[in-house]
């Protein structure tokens, strides 16, 4: 029954038994997921405006899951943070994705960054600094050539302390972004206190750009527009997230916005396949 009331006990129906277990099930199986190497990585490009051509690249994780096939990281992130797992795989996506990228550079490609994503449960509770100084060496890749994508949620719990090992990663040589910026609450003073280098704008706003299909005049181009001006008046990169269309790239570029990623370009790739975005013009 819908619209239970405050005091009505919720029946226990077949549908919920079979989520729960279903979800029983799942933790289970990621407990054992890296040690059977379930996990992969695939990778998106993202564009440089000016150029057209590969800027970067973004890391995403993928779980193999032997029965249920591919399951999102939206999926299980959230799980292997309740169960204590996302510092172990964490660890993982960094290694391999500092590998990846080394092997790229050793194949005479045109160097990239490789950014990668770390959640706000493994910064708080691991040792970032000691992991990515691990992976780093374990792989050979340069620091310079590794970016870490934050949330704005990071920023905003004990201050002193956040910008203490992001000021330790950038002594390093590693770059710093704030991901999905403008849907969290993040301070302009603490932004500014914080040693950053670029603002992705989060996905919902390139999206809501588009009105019936077209970019628009309208509070979605304003919104937009504030945040890569924000970005730029920080001396910040300005990084489009989600974008889909060639409306919305035209737009981002004649406002100034740095670098585009999304469907556009590519869809997230093995690492195999990112090679043939290299070194040639992406943009439509
Ligand atoms: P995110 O960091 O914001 O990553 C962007 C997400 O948008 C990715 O979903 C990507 O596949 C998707 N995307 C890219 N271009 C487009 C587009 O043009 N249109 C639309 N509609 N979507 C697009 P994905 O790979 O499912 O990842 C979801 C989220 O899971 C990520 O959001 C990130 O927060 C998290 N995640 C992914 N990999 C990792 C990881 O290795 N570690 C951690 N801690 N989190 C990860
Ligand atoms: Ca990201
Ligand atoms: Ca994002
Ligand atoms: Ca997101």
């Amino acid at each position: 029954a819908k619209d239970l009331g405050r005091n009505a006990y919720q029946l226990y129906t077949p549908s919920m038994n079979a989520r729960s277990f279903e979800r029983l099930a799942m933790e289970s199986s990621l407990r054992h997921a890296l040690a059977r190497g379930e996990f992969t990585l695939v990778y998106q490009g993202k564009v440089d405006l000016v150029s057209g051509r590969l800027s970067g690249v973004e890391a995403l994780v993928r779980w193999r899951h032997p029965e249920m096939g591919l399951v999102s990281p939206a999926e299980f992130i959230p799980l292997a943070e309740n169960m204590g797992l996302i510092g172990d795989i964490g660890a993982w996506v960094l290694k391999a994705a500092c590998r990846q990228c080394k092997s790229w550079h050793d194949l005479g490609l045109p160097p990239v960054r490789i950014a990668v994503n770390v959640s706000a449960l493994q910064f708080r509770e691991g040792d970032v600094p000691a992991i990515v100084a691990e992976a780093l060496r374990e792989s050979g890749l340069p620091p310079n050539y590794l970016e870490l994508e934050l949330t704005e949620s990071v920023l905003m719990q004990r201050v002193d302390e956040v910008a203490h090992v992001l000021r330790e990663l950038r002594q390093m040589g590693v770059h710093i972004s704030i991901d999905d910026f403008g849907t969290g609450y993040s301070s302009l003073s603490y932004l500014k206190r914080m040693p950053i280098d670029a603002l992705k704008i989060d996905r919902s706003f390139v999206h809501d750009l588009l009105e019936d299909g077209h970019v628009a005049d309208g509070e979605g181009a304003e919104i937009v527009s504030t945040i890569i001006n924000l970005a730029h008046n920080l001396r910040l990169r300005a990084v489009a997230e989600g974008v889909e269309t060639e409306e919305q790239a035209d737009f981002l570029r004649a406002k100034g916005c740095d670098e585009i990623q999304g469907y556009l370009i590519s869809r997230p790739v093995s690492g195999e396949d990112l090679v043939s975005l290299f070194d040639r013009n992406l943009l439509p």
